[in-house]
């Protein structure tokens, strides 16, 4: 685990070694908010999987200054609205970990009835791709997409 690399994980922190802050936006974006981007990939945990990243870089919630925070949780209603409708989910799961890369992030399941983990947790690592049809996962993408920049 990173943690125990004090030097690399002190640089991720800071921002000076952030995968996120080094680029000028992240891989697959379809949406950017006001404090935040939205992203999505096909090999995803899950059909309508999206990820909204913070645009201020900062490892927790309390880092956030509070206007960003506050825009930060408004992003994160507006999508969860979108991917509600797009998607026809059951209801959806939040998730900020920042293990890997301690920059605040919400991963956002859609779940659905029959999925194959009904009543507990998405497991990443037991996942069976793909979780979109052919061509679902573009429908699905512009949908989103068109639905946030309404
Ligand atoms: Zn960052």
């Amino acid at each position: 685990m990173m943690w125990n690399d004090s030097k690399r994980w002190s640089a991720l922190c800071s921002g000076d070694a952030c995968p996120i802050c080094l680029g000028p936006e992240p891989l697959d974006v379809v949406a950017t908010l006001e404090a935040s981007w939205v992203t999505m990939q096909e090999a995803a945990p899950v059909r309508g999987y999206a990820c909204l990243v913070s645009r201020t870089h900062a490892v927790d919630l309390h880092d956030l200054p509070e206007s960003a925070a506050q825009a930060f949780m408004r992003d994160a209603q507006r999508l969860s609205r979108v991917l509600a409708a797009v998607t026809g989910s059951v209801k959806l799961n939040y998730e900020i970990h920042g293990n890997t890369i301690p920059h605040v992030h919400m991963h956002v399941f859609p779940r659905y009835r029959g999925d194959r983990f009904e009543g507990r947790p998405i497991d990443p690592r037991a996942v069976v791709q793909p979780v979109y049809a052919a061509g679902e996962f573009e429908t699905v993408r512009a949908a989103v997409r068109d639905a946030l920049d309404g």
